[in-house]
C-alpha cells in the first residue's frame, strides 16, 4: 500500500521564513571541504550526507494525506492546504477524469482550508466525493466556500459532487477497504484505517490520546491492534502537552507509548506543532526513536511525516 503526505502541519501553514532559508545555506556552505567538490559524484555524497533538516523541509501545508486507490481514484484525507498541491500533481497535464474520494477526519480549519484552491474541482468531467460520519457536513463544506469567505460557490464549479454520510460499515474503494473511529478532540474528529493487500494504517491526526485509549478492550484491539504504519498526532513535546490540557493534541512520548502498547511496526508524528521549526521537529523525531528503542529495542520505527511527491510504500 502506497502513501504520501502532503500537508504535514497542524493548526496553520508554516512556509520556511527567508531568514530559515538563508541559516540552511550558510551552515551548509560552512560544512563543505574542498574534496565534497571535486566531482559530480562527491558533491551528491555530501548532500546526501546532509541531515534532512538542512538539504529540505519537512514542508509547511496543513494536513492532506493520500493513500493508494488507483490511476482514477484517488483516495485523499483532508484537504488543509496540501490539497492544492495534490490537485497539481494530477490536474497539472490535461489526462482523462478522475475520481478524488475526500475523507474528513473533521471541520477545523487546518483541515478544510485547501479546498477553494484544489483544482480537481475546477475539471469538467471530474467526481468529487466527500466522506465524514458527520450528520449534516454538507452544509459546513459549502460555506466555507460562499461570500464573504470566497468568491466562488462549489454549486457553480464544474466537477461532479457527491456528500456522503458514513454508517459505521467499512467501505472499499479501489481496492482499499477503509474504517474510521472517533477520537478525544474538541468539537469531535475520527480516524481512518485502511487496508490494502493484507497490509493496514491507521491515519490519525487531531488526537488527544486519553487513559481509556489504551484500554485493551475488544474494539481497540480490532481496530489498532499490529498496525503495519501508524500516523499519530504528536503536534506538542511532553512540556507542552501538560500546558495545553484539553487542547486536542498528544505529545510524541504518548504516541510512542500507544504504538508501542498495539504494537505498531512503524510510527509516523504528524500534526507538526506550527512554533516548531524543521531542526526541533527533527530532533523530537530523534528522541522519541530513542524512547522506542528504550522501552522496546528494535520493536518501534519511529519516522518524522514529511511531504514529498516521492510517497511511501507498506
Ligand atoms: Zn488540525
Ligand atoms: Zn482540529
Amino acid at each position: 500500500m502506497k502513501f504520501r503526505f502532503w500537508g504535514v502541519r497542524g493548526s496553520l501553514p508554516c512556509p520556511e521564513t527567508p531568514e530559515a532559508v538563508r541559516a540552511k545555506v550558510s551552515t551548509i556552505i560552512n560544512r563543505v571541504q574542498s574534496s565534497d567538490l571535486v566531482s559530480p559524484e562527491s558533491r551528491e555524497r555530501f548532500l546526501a550526507g546532509l541531515p534532512p533538516e538542512l538539504f529540505g523541509s519537512i514542508g509547511g501545508n496543513t494536513t492532506c494525506f493520500e493513500v493508494e486507490g488507483s490511476p482514477r481514484e484517488i483516495l485523499v484525507v483532508d484537504a488543509g492546504t496540501g490539497l492544492r498541491e495534490l490537485g497539481t500533481f494530477y490536474e497539472s497535464s490535461p489526462s482523462s477524469p478522475k475520481h478524488y474520494h475526500i475523507f474528513f477526519t473533521h471541520f477545523h480549519w487546518d483541515h478544510l482550508q485547501g479546498l477553494p484552491f484544489f483544482q480537481g474541482l475546477f475539471q469538467r468531467g471530474n467526481t468529487i466525493s466527500f466522506y465524514s460520519p458527520m450528520k449534516g457536513f454538507e452544509k459546513w463544506v459549502r460555506q466555507q466556500m460562499d461570500e464573504p469567505f470566497f468568491p466562488v460557490p462549489l454549486s457553480v464549479l464544474p466537477a461532479r459532487m457527491f456528500f456522503v454520510e458514513l454508517d459505521e460499515g467499512p467501505l472499499v474503494i479501489a481496492g482499499t477497504q477503509v474504517r474510521w473511529r472517533s477520537v478525544n478532540h474538541p468539537g469531535s474528529c475520527v480516524c481512518y484505517r485502511f487496508e490494502r493487500d493484507g497490509k493496514s494504517l491507521i491515519f490519525s491526526t487531531d488526537t488527544e490520546l486519553r487513559v481509556v485509549d489504551f484500554d485493551k478492550s475488544p474494539e481497540n484491539l480490532l481496530f489498532y491492534d499490529e498496525v503495519d504504519v501508524l500516523v499519530m498526532d504528536a503536534q506538542y513535546t511532553l512540556d507542552e502537552a501538560i500546558e495545553r490540557p484539553d487542547w486536542g493534541h498528544s505529545s510524541s512520548g504518548l504516541a510512542v507509548e500507544f504504538a508501542l502498547d498495539f504494537h505498531a511496526k512503524t510510527l509516523y508524528l504528524f500534526h507538526h506543532e506550527p512554533n516548531h521549526d524543521d531542526s526541533r521537529i527533527e530532533e523530537i523525531g530523534r528522541l522519541a526513536q530513542w524512547y522506542a528503542d528504550h522501552k522496546r529495542p528494535g520493536g518501534l520505527k519511529v519516522l518524522v511525516a514529511r511531504e514529498g511527491r516521492k510517497g511511501h510504500k507498506v
